[in-house]
């Protein structure tokens, strides 16, 4: 059975490695078995970055070039705006009601991304509730299975605990619990060693890194510290090259080899490096030659995410006279008894 995917991204930045292992690999294959929504969720993006609109209005291309370069099918997936959506505004000012804000402090990703970003007490209000806005972005869209990666199941937790209250409170159906799917790499760590891949902690790869930037990344990865002669046994657990090699090497038994080598002794880091350097050269290069020439049609680009915006409000339109239909809050003027 077809099922609704939704799933989206921050414009704060060109899309990244982890991205792709973490979400974007799924979507592909997604796409063409079930009905997908991708969201540039600006709006969310803006309670971190109100102050520098511009980043966001100019990110949300270089998004689009990702998207498009990496294979999502704007036949088989509708690409679209969130702020450009007004019932998902909406629809978060009544789920503000089904969430408490003791619950909202606690929220272990939203704690974690104030802490890394110096919020603590100046925290505004609208960072607080993003996940709120993110629950009503999935359940407007009636998403029933998010391919994300593993920060996002707090979010995801947080979102089917208003769906329950709201289908209780309200005795409906009409909003469905959202399923996480995560990939075998929900979770891919910076180059530097730090817990994640992200935009704002600038330790990533985009998917137009030059030869050189991969270079100087690769070669600043971090390894087994105890390894220090070539002859020595290392360690594979938390050594990032094969972290990056299990999720980017096409070649699994090679990867094997070279982890049996590496636990014998007798591999250099720097030799395994430049295995690495290669491997993400192949998978990038292309990445970044469709990059440059969607470049070149900026129209073209455009369209797409115009059309796939145009889609989602009509479904959002529907979507919300049903959620207040629910709600009984759906009045009609011309019947003078529904206000009775
Ligand atoms: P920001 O730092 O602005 O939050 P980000 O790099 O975390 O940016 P998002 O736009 O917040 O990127 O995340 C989009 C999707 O990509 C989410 O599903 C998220 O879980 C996934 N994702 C982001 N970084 C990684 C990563 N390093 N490994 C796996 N998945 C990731
Ligand atoms: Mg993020």
């Amino acid at each position: 059975m077809k099922k609704r995917i939704l799933t989206g991204d921050r414009p704060t930045g060109q899309l990244h490695l982890g991205h792709y292992v973490g979400s974007l690999k799924n979507r592909l294959e997604l796409q063409h078995k079930h009905d997908q929504f991708v969201m540039i969720a600006d709006a969310q993006a803006l309670t971190d970055n109100y102050d520098h609109p511009e980043k966001i209005r100019t990110n949300i291309f270089e998004v689009m070039l990702d998207y498009l370069a990496v294979g999502i099918d704007p036949q088989k997936t509708v690409i679209f705006i969130q702020s450009q959506i007004p019932q998902l505004f909406e629809l978060t000012f009544y789920f503000l009601n089904m969430v408490t804000y003791n619950r909202l402090k606690h929220n272990p990703t939203v704690k974690a991304e104030m802490q890394q970003k110096g919020m603590e007490e100046n925290v505004t209000a609208g960072f607080m509730i993003y996940p709120v806005s993110q629950a009503a972005d999935i359940t407007l869209f009636g998403g029933e299975l998010i391919p994300v990666g593993m920060d996002q199941l707090p979010i995801l937790e947080q979102t089917n605990e208003i769906v329950r209250r709201f289908n209780s409170i309200y005795q409906t159906d009409v909003l469905k619990e959202a399923k996480p799917l995560f990939s075998d790499c929900p979770r891919l760590p910076g180059a530097d060693g730090k817990a994640k891949m992200s935009k704002s902690l600038g330790n990533a790869l985009t998917f137009s890194a030059s030869s050189k930037d991969i270079e100087e990344v690769v070669k600043k990865m971090y390894t087994d510290p105890h390894h220090l002669k070539v002859q020595d046994p290392g360690k594979i657990e938390g050594n990032v090259v094969f972290t990056y090699l299990d999720a980017f090497d096409p070649d699994k038994n090679r990867v094997q080899d070279l982890k049996d080598h590496y636990q014998r002794g007798g591999l250099g880091d720097m030799t395994l490096k430049r295995h690495l350097m290669q491997v993400l050269e192949e998978f990038i290069a292309p990445l970044r030659e469709k990059r440059e020439q969607l470049k070149q049609e900026p129209k073209r680009v455009l369209d797409i995410l115009h059309e796939g915006t145009l889609r989602a409000k009509k479904e959002g339109e529907k979507r919300l006279e049903e959620i207040k239909e629910a709600m009984k809050i759906s009045y009609r003027f011309q019947n003078f008894t529904a206000f009775r």
